[in-house]
């Protein structure tokens, strides 16, 4: 089978961009090894983050390093033997997370943010899955002022950008959520926010739309693609394909493609997890709660409450050590009435993570800086993956089409890393 293009995982971000390349009228194939959405894409907390436009930075004064360094910050846990090979990694993500870098950092960022909403909402009415999303903003709590100080320092620039936020008393956070335990001493509504209740769904349903306009989704191995001519090929499920170009859209496992083409990116994992809970007593939440100081957050979903964790730095594919998960949901059972869990196993999952924090979109460059033709990526988006999926799909399907980009593509340029 030739056709235009092949798309690597069926992520939110590569079924993204096969949907946007199907909508200009190209002949698609969408390849994973499994199920659209049932990785990475699966298991995230299910905002679409409007409203972060400040990054996950890495932490820059001695005592909150020492914090995560003895295990005291249940946000962040690591394994001792995968820092030697991290070190470069860290360095570059200790330098990007510099206060002035944190502000380019928002200003560039910002210019994708601002159109996750209306991206999702486009795809979402494009493929009936509008039932998944909720508005109501993102509730976050804190303990101690000095938590409460360090979120004030977001509201300055998020409101140049237009984005709304308000100081809660526990009182106006209990009225908000009335089965949540006064657990916390202040509160954040930021309201730009949108969440859904199913992020594997809603990949899904993408990817359904999709199949519906013509492309084909297949099970296949990315590892098998080869250079075939000018253009490229693999071998899926379903026979041989050949395309003109190819976009690697793989998430945390794009390197097991990239590095044989002698495309290198320094492409680490930040790994989650998470779990399902009952509500006790018929308790419910109508958004998503960030717990800040307790390193966590909890969103009704289809299945139940689910508690995401924050960062583990780790091997992409050590054995799961789900320490965080066990600290937080003790201190969650506090703040909500978390009753039975509901999957007998922890889910974890890798956010696809660069040292700049800002993910890669564009045509890949070999060894020596030189173009590969017809090679496109689109990895890398950290925490902001299931946010920035659609609008990534856009831009990538604009860039390869020859059409203006909707958002300057240069500050997120594969090519950035030399
Ligand atoms: C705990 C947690 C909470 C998060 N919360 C949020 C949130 O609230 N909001 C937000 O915006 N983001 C959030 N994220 C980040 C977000 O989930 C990711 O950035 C996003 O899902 C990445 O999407 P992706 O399409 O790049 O990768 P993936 O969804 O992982 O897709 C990659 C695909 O490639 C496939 N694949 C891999 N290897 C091969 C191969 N050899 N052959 C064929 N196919 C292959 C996989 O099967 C997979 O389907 C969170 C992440 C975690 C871990």
């Amino acid at each position: 089978m030739k056709v235009d293009t092949l798309v690597l995982g069926a992520g939110i971000v590569g079924t993204s961009v096969a949907l946007n390349l199907k909508l200009r009228g190209q002949t698609v194939v969408l390849v994973d090894r499994r199920g659209p959405g049932e990785e990475t894409s699966y298991g995230n907390a299910g905002l679409v983050e409007r409203a972060s436009i400040y990054p996950v930075a890495f932490p820059r004064d001695l005592k909150a390093l020492m914090e995560v360094a003895l295990g005291r910050n249940p946000a962040a846990n690591y394994h001792w033997d995968a820092l030697p090979g991290l070190v470069p990694w860290m360095y570059a993500y200790w330098k990007a997370s510099a206060p002035e870098r944190i502000l380019a950092y928002a200003r560039t960022m910002e210019t994708l943010l601002r159109h996750s909403l209306d991206e999702h909402a486009r795809l979402a009415a494009l493929s009936g899955a509008e039932s998944y999303f909720r508005e109501g903003g993102w509730l976050k709590l804190y303990r101690t002022p000095q938590g409460l100080d360090h979120e004030r320092l977001e509201f300055p620039l998020a409101r140049q950008y237009g984005l709304s936020m308000r100081e809660l008393s526990v009182d106006e956070a209990l009225a908000l959520e009335p089965d949540l335990r006064p657990d916390f001493t202040g509160a954040v509504i930021w309201s730009d926010p949108h969440s859904v209740s199913s992020p594997g769904g809603v990949t899904a349903a993408y990817a359904r739309h999709f199949a519906a306009l013509g492309g084909e989704i297949r099970i296949g191995d990315a590892r098998g693609l080869v250079r075939l001519g000018s253009g490229w090929a693999m071998s899926t499920a379903g026979g041989l394909v050949e395309a003109r170009q190819v976009v690697v859209a793989l998430g945390p496992w794009a390197d097991d493609v990239l590095r044989p083409f002698g495309v290198r990116l320094p492409l680490a994992v930040k790994r989650g997890y998470h779990m399902h809970y009952r509500s006790e007593g018929g308790a419910k939440l109508s958004r998503p709660v960030l717990d800040e100081e307790g390193g966590y957050v909890i969103t009704p979903m289809e299945l139940g409450i689910r508690l995401t964790t924050g960062v583990e730095f780790a091997r992409r594919d050590a054995r799961k050590t789900p320490v965080q998960l066990e600290r937080t949901e003790a201190i969650a059972r506090k703040l909500f009435p978390l009753g039975a869990r509901v999957e007998a196993e922890p889910w974890m999952g890798c956010r696809p993570a660069l040292p700049d924090m800002l993910p890669a979109i564009g045509p890949a460059t070999g060894p020596g800086g030189e173009k590969l033709n017809g090679l496109w990526l689109a990895i890398g988006h950290q925490h902001l993956g299931f946010t920035l999926g659609p609008i990534t799909g856009r831009l990538l399907a604009e860039m390869m089409s020859g059409e203006t980009p909707t958002v300057d593509p240069a500050p997120f340029a594969p090519a950035r890393f030399g």
